[in-house]
C-alpha cells in the first residue's frame, strides 16, 4: 500500500521485538504445527445477495505428526460444512467450531480431523458488510449500468472472504474457478487473460507462492488496453483510454527496476484502475496492481504511486515481512525503491523534490506522535493492524535505507539490496533476519562505515536520528522564495513563477502556508491558479485542508464534490479532521457525510467515523 498519512491510535508502548521467531499477533492460525502450501476456490459472485459462496480447498502440509487440529481465521464467515479429503481423494465430513468473534481478529474457526488430512475443504458464504469486500450498485459506478465489487485484503481482511492462515508468515500458491455475471470481467491477483470471453466462468492460477493478504479479486464492468509486451491496463470503459496513457511509462519503470534490483519475477505487472472509492491509493497485488483513479492527473504527475506499488514487486511481495510489526521491511523499502524507479526514469530532479516533501511531511506527521508509535519496529499486539498505519514505516523506513546508501555509496548498496532481495525470495522475515544478513553482506565488507549504535537508534529510537542524509532541491529553492516573498506581501499572488511547476513545487508551496493562513491571501492565489477545484487530489486535498484552516468556505462547494466523489483515505480524511475542528465546519462536514457514506469502502467509513466522532 501507498502511504496513508492520516493518523490514527495510541499503539501500546513499544517494547522492541525479540530476536527469535515470533508468532503474528494478528492471526489465530498455528503454522507451526500445520501450514497451508496451496488453495484453490471456487467461489459464486452474488451481487444480489452480496455475497460471495463457495468452496475452499486448503492444502495442508503437517509440521506436527501428532497434531489434529486446523486453526484457520475467519471474520464473519458462514461456515456450511467442513470436509477432509484423504490420500485417495475421498471426503469425510470433519466436525468444526467457530469460536466467539472478536472485534479486531475476526474468529478463529477450529477444525477437528481424525488424521493429518492433506486437504480440507470448506463450503462457505460471505456476509454483505464482509471488511474486506466493497459492493457497489450500478449507480455508483461511472457508466450506472453494471455492479462493482472488488477486495481489499490487507491488513487482516483476506479472512472476510475465505476461511485460511490470515498471516503474512505463510505463502502458498493459488487456482481459483469464479462465477460471476455474464457481461462482467473478473480479474484476480493471478494469471488474467486480456482476452477472455465475458461469459461469466473464469478460471485463474497463481504460481508463485504468495501470503493471503495479496489474494484479490475484482468484477465489474472493465475493460482492457495493452501498454506494453508485460503490462496493460483495466479500467471501467469511460477511463481506461486515458488511464492507459498515463501508465504508458509502465514498461520504462518495470525495466528500470529490474535494472537495479534484478528480474521481475512475476510475468505480468498489469494495473487495475478501481472506482474512485476505492480506500487506498494502490494495492500491490501481485501481477495486478490495484489503483484508485485519484492518481489519473492528465500529466503523469502522480505516477508515483505506480512506482510504489511496482517496487512491490521486490519489497513485500517477493520478500515479506512475517508480520505487521515489520512492516518497514515492505513499505521502507518500497518507499526507497520507488524514489529509485523515480529517479530512474523522470530523473534526479523530481526524485530528489519527492524526497523532500516525504521528509518534511514525516516530520510534521512525526511531531504529533507519541514516542513510542515513531519506531521501526512496533509492538502491535491487540492493535489492529489497519489502525497503526503512518507514515513511520514508510519514510522512516526509506530514510534509514537512504542513510545506508549514503554511507556505503550506491556501488556496495545497489548490489547488497539486490542480493538481499535474491536471497530471501519467496519468503517471509523479520528484522533480525535482515540485519544479519546485512551485518555478513554489507557491514563486515566494509568495516566502519556504519556504527551498530547508528542501527539501533535508526530501528529503535523515535524520531529521525540527527546523522539521516539530508535532501536539498535547488527548484524548491525557487518556491520557497516565491513563497516567503508572497506571505510577507511583496508578491502578488499572480506573479508568482508557477507557471511550469509540477505538483511537488506546488505541495512545497502550499505545505508552506501558515497554520492559520491569510483569508485575502487565498482568495488571491485561487484567482491566479484555480486551486479549488483542482484536478490533481494530492495538491487539492492539501489545498483544502488549507482552506478549511483559513475559513476559506468559498471553496465548500468543491470540497463537498471532492470528498462525495471520492473514497481514498488518505484525500477525505485529513478534510474531515480539518472541518471537525469547529463546529461549524463540523456540521457542514456531517450534512456532506450523510451524503457520501452509502459511496465508502467500510474502511473509509471507519476513519471518518472517527475523524468526525460519530
Ligand atoms: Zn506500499
Amino acid at each position: 500500500m501507498p502511504l496513508s498519512r492520516w493518523f490514527i491510535v495510541s499503539m501500546a508502548l513499544g517494547a522492541t521485538v525479540s530476536a527469535e521467531a515470533e508468532s503474528d499477533p494478528h492471526s489465530y492460525a498455528e503454522p507451526a504445527v500445520v501450514s497451508v502450501s496451496a488453495l484453490a476456490l471456487d467461489l459464486n459472485v452474488d451481487f444480489a445477495k452480496r455475497e460471495l459462496a463457495g468452496t475452499a480447498e486448503l492444502k495442508l502440509h503437517w509440521h506436527d505428526a501428532s497434531a489434529r487440529t486446523l486453526v484457520l481465521d475467519t471474520r464473519d464467515l458462514k461456515i456450511d460444512k467442513v470436509e477432509a479429503i484423504g490420500s485417495d481423494g475421498k471426503a469425510a465430513a470433519a466436525t468444526f467450531k467457530l469460536d466467539a468473534r472478536d472485534a479486531i481478529f475476526g474468529s478463529a474457526l477450529r477444525i477437528q480431523l481424525k488424521q493429518p488430512a492433506p486437504i480440507v475443504r470448506i463450503h462457505y458464504r460471505s456476509v454483505p458488510e464482509a471488511s474486506g469486500l466493497q459492493w457497489m450498485k450500478p449507480e455508483q459506478t461511472s457508466s450506472k449500468k453494471h455492479p462493482f465489487m472488488f477486495s481489499q485484503s490487507q491488513a487482516i481482511h483476506a479472512r472476510s472472504w475465505i476461511p485460511l492462515q490470515d498471516t503474512p508468515s505463510v505463502r502458498f500458491t493459488y487456482t481459483a474457478h469464479i462465477k460471476a455475471p455474464k457481461a462482467l470481467r473478473v480479474v484476480m491477483s493471478a494469471d488474467n487473460d486480456a482476452k477472455h470471453t465475458l461469459d461469466g466462468d473464469y478460471s485463474f492460477s497463481m504460481k508463485q507462492a504468495i501470503p493471503s493478504y495479496l489474494l484479490a479479486l475484482a468484477v465489474g464492468e472493465i475493460d482492457v488496453r495493452e501498454t506494453g509486451p508485460r503490462t496493460a491496463v483495466f479500467a471501467e470503459p469511460y477511463i481506461v483510454t486515458k488511464a492507459a496513457k498515463e501508465f504508458e511509462d509502465t514498461e520504462k519503470m518495470v525495466a528500470a527496476a529490474e535494472k537495479i534490483y534484478g528480474p521481475y519475477r512475476w510475468d505480468r505487472y498489469d494495473i487495475l484502475v478501481l472506482p474512485a472509492s476505492f480506500p487506498f491509493g494502490g494495492m500491490e497485488n501481485p501481477r495486478v496492481t490495484f489503483a484508485t483513479p485519484t492518481v489519473i492527473a492528465g500529466d503523469k504527475s502522480l505516477v508515483g504511486l505506480i512506482a510504489h506499488e511496482l517496487a512491490h514487486s521486490w519489497s513485500g511481495n517477493l520478500v515479506t515481512n512475517a508480520n505487521a510489526q515489520h512492516m518497514w521491511l515492505n513499505e521502507g523499502f518500497t518507499t526507497y525503491v520507488e524514489n529509485r524507479i523515480i529517479e530512474a526514469v523522470y530523473g534526479k530532479d523530481v526524485a530528489t523534490m519527492q524526497l523532500v516533501v516525504d521528509d518534511q511531511e514525516l516530520h510534521a506527521e512525526m511531531a504529533k506522535m507519541k514516542p513510542a508509535e515513531q519506531l521501526l519496529v512496533t509492538d502491535l499486539k491487540g492493535i489492529d493492524p489497519d489502525e497503526g498505519l503512518s507514515g513511520v514505516p514508510y519514510d522512516k523506513g526509506r530514510w534509514f535505507l537512504r542513510f545506508l546508501e549514503s554511507r556505503y555509496g550506491r556501488d556496495a548498496f545497489d548490489p547488497f539490496v539486490r542480493s538481499y532481495f535474491d536471497h530471501f525470495a519467496f519468503q517471509s522475515i523479520i528484522t533480525d533476519q535482515f540485519l544479519a544478513y546485512y551485518t555478513d553482506n554489507l557491514a563486515k565488507k566494509f568495516p566502519g562505515k556504519v556504527s551498530q549504535a547508528e542501527i539501533d537508534e535508526w530501528l529503535h529510537q523515535p524520531g529521525v536520528p540527527a546523522n539521516a542524509p539530508i535532501a536539498h532541491s535547488v527548484r524548491f529553492d525557487v518556491v520557497d522564495k516565491a513563497s516567503s516573498d508572497f506571505l510577507a506581501g511583496k508578491l502578488a499572488a499572480k506573479d508568482i513563477p508557477a507557471k511550469a511547476w509540477v505538483t511537488y513545487e506546488w505541495l512545497r508551496f502550499i505545505n508552506a502556508l501558515p497554520a492559520k493562513p491569510d483569508l485575502a491571501q487565498m482568495k488571491a492565489l485561487d484567482q491566479a491558479w484555480k486551486l479549488t477545484g483542482s484536478g490533481n487530489a494530492e495538491i487539492a486535498f492539501r489545498w483544502y485542508v488549507a482552506t478549511v484552516r483559513a475559513g476559506y468556505t468559498d471553496a465548500r462547494p468543491q470540497i463537498a464534490a471532492f470528498i462525495e466523489r471520492i473514497g481514498r483515505r488518505k484525500l477525505v480524511v485529513p478534510i474531515y479532521e480539518e472541518l471537525a475542528k469547529t463546529d461549524d465546519g463540523k456540521q457542514f462536514a456531517i450534512a456532506v457525510y450523510k451524503k457520501a457514506k452509502p459511496g465508502y469502502h467500510p474502511l473509509t467509513q471507519g476513519s471518518v467515523d472517527k475523524a468526525l466522532g460519530l
